[in-house]
Formats: structure tokens, sequence, C-alpha cells
């Protein structure tokens, strides 16, 4: 029997699994097709792709300056410079903000803690038991496996789906509200850009990379990523799918009217809508841990909308199991 089973691989999964792992035997699952959960990474082939959820780190505190320090050094994530073009003054402050990226792509902190952790991925989990005292877990491809503890590291309403008839506290209590976006991917011909990204103060569109300016590839074509506003992902997350090529159409005229960039020929898109992009109210509490049942909750939405409120809990909830 498993001593622990985490559910999600983003960076509070496997950052839970990789400080557990050292003491515990322990299983990792996700629903996705790899490592990263809301970091991810789209290839288009070879090296090539497009960070396609989280876009840069900006480390505040003390123990994940340390941390991001420790993975620049070993090269997994490096300084993302450039020119960053603020297109309206409300957001200049954010210049100061240094810029951390992942050396391959955005996944790679994920990738780099679970090396030596047994990962299954294509796994949702569908239903949770007690049964004599561990956990009884049901996947998605009719697949069971037996844990004496559970930590789950999904977003906020997923999490509470799963878990809360076991949940004693009034933590699904908190109203905790998931901010929805809506990205385009974008394979054009080369435009002669000079800039690292883009922060506009358009109502629809927020924010543009140019991934060329990460230098992790070489290529005859420019690649972007287009992020719309929350207000914008409020309102078409839902129903984006049935006019992909309407949306994706409006965010790139949007895009070229806000940067006077000429397009002449598009290769490639790709249209997203993440529901639970990030969380916008922090909670009092890091993380959940009930020693009792062995239920482990921690992610993001417990510290607030970015990936070091992720890691930030993931180190609250292991300080609590140890
Ligand atoms: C478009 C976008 C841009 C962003 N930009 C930034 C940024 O610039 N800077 C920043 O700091 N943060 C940014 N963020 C937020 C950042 O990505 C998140 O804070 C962070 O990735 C959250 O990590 P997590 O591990 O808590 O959750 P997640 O990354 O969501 O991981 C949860 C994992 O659980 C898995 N899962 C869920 N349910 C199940 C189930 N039933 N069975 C199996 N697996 C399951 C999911 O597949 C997922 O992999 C951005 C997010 C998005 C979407």
């Amino acid at each position: 029997m498993l001593d622990f089973c985490i559910i999600g691989s983003g960076i509070s999964g496997s950052t839970i699994a990789n400080c557990l792992n050292k003491k515990y035997k322990l299983l990792l699952y996700d629903k996705a097709k790899g490592a990263g959960g809301r970091s991810s990474f789209k290839r288009y082939k070879g090296n090539i792709g497009f960070d396609h959820g989280l876009q840069y780190l900006s480390p505040r505190s003390k123990e994940f300056k340390s941390f991001t320090n420790s993975l620049i050094k070993k090269r997994v994530i490096k300084h993302w410079k450039g020119n960053h073009k603020f297109l309206n003054k409300r957001v200049r402050r954010d210049k100061k903000h240094i810029k951390l990226i992942g050396f391959k792509g955005n996944n790679d902190i994920s990738k780099y803690l679970l090396k030596d952790i047994d990962c299954k991925f294509q796994s949702e989990l569908i239903g949770i038991k007690r049964h004599k005292d561990c956990w009884h877990l049901k996947f998605k491809d009719n697949s069971f496996i037996f844990s004496k503890n559970l930590i789950v590291t999904a977003p906020f309403p997923q999490s509470k789906k799963l878990t809360s008839r076991f949940v004693k506290t009034k933590l699904f209590n908190n109203k905790v509200t998931m901010n929805a976006s809506i990205t385009v991917l974008l394979m054009t011909n080369k435009t002669g850009n000079k800039f690292s990204s883009f922060f506009t103060n358009d109502a629809d569109l927020g924010w543009v990379s140019y991934e060329n300016s990460k230098k992790r590839f070489k290529f005859d074509k420019d690649l972007w990523v287009l992020q719309s506003t929350f207000e914008y992902g409020k309102k078409h997350t839902d129903n984006y799918r049935n006019k992909k090529k309407y949306f994706t159409n409006y965010l790139i005229n949007k895009f070229t009217k806000l940067t006077k960039i000429k397009i002449k020929k598009i290769y490639f898109t790709h249209i997203h809508g993440w529901k639970y992009s990030s969380n916008s109210k922090p909670l009092n509490i890091q993380s959940y841990w009930d020693k009792k049942i062995g239920l482990g909750l921690c992610g993001d939405w417990f510290g607030g909308p970015r990936l070091e409120n992720g890691w930030l809990s993931a180190k609250d909830l292991f300080k609590k199991i140890n």
C-alpha cells in the first residue's frame, strides 16, 4: 500500500511530492498528458513551443527567492531579459519586477522536482472512499489504488468537489473566486519585432509575449502568446469552443491594432480557455492537513494568484505533515 497518493503535477503537487519522496512510498497522478498543470508548455516541434499558462515568475518571499536562485544555478530557470513594452502608464511599475522563465519551458520546475518520482499521467481521480482506515481511490480508466494518505492539489472548485465531504473545518465555506482567461497561441512570419512582451490597458487583450525573445530556440517564424484579460475570460470561457475561429481572430486583430505589428502570414493558431486561471482572494491559512484521516490539501488558491503561492502552500503542508 502507498504511504501517499498525490493528485496534481503543478507546482503544488510536484513540490509536496519532492519533499515527501525522501521518506515515504508515493505515487503522483495527473489527468493531463504531462507535468506542470497551469504552468504548461505547448510544444510545436523539437524545442520550439509556447508558454501556454504561467508567463513568468517574479519571486517575492525570501524562501521562494532562495529556491529560485538555486534553480538558476542548476540551469532549470533563467532570467527573461529584453525590452518589455508598456502600452499604458498604469502598469509601468511592473517593469522593476524580475522575470524568470523555465530554461526550455515554464513546466521545467515541475519536471525537475518530479524527476525521481513515479507519475501516472492521463489518470483522473473520480472517486474517493475511506475504507478500513485507508483511502480507496478510483480513476477514470476504472483502476483503483489504496493509500494511507491522500493529497489533493487541484484548483479550489475541483478540490472542493473531490474532498469536501471529508473536510471537517469550514475551509470550503470560503468564497474563493477563480478568474478565467483565454489564451491564443500564434505563429506568424518574421515581423522584425524588437520587444519581449507587451502589457496593454485594453479591456479584452491584457498581455502579449514574444516567445522568440526567450532565446530557447532559433526559428524562421515568430511565436506569440496572447492572453486575454480576466474580464474577457469571464464573459467567454464557457462559450468560446463553439466559435473558436471568431475568438482567435478577434484577439489577433486586437494584438496587431494595439502593437502596430504587421502580420503577412499565419502558420499556426491554438486557442484555450482557462476556467480556473488564478484566484483573487487569499485565505488565512496556507494549507490543510487532517492527520487523523491522512488528508492534505495545498495549492496556489490558499495564498494568492501566483505560482509562488502554490510553492509556499506545499511547503507549509510538508511542515504540518512532519
Ligand atoms: C494563463 C495563465 C497565466 C498565468 N500567469 C502567471 C504568471 O505570469 N506568474 C505566476 O506566478 N502565475 C501565473 N499563473 C498562475 C500559475 O500558473 C498558478 O498559480 C500555478 O501554476 C498553480 O499551481 P498549482 O500546482 O497550485 O495548480 P495547477 O497547476 O492547476 O495543478 C493542479 C493539477 O491537478 C490536476 N488535476 C486536477 N484535478 C484532477 C483530478 N481529478 N485527477 C487528476 N489530476 C487532477 C490538473 O491537471 C493540474 O495539473 C498563470 C496561470 C494561467 C492559467
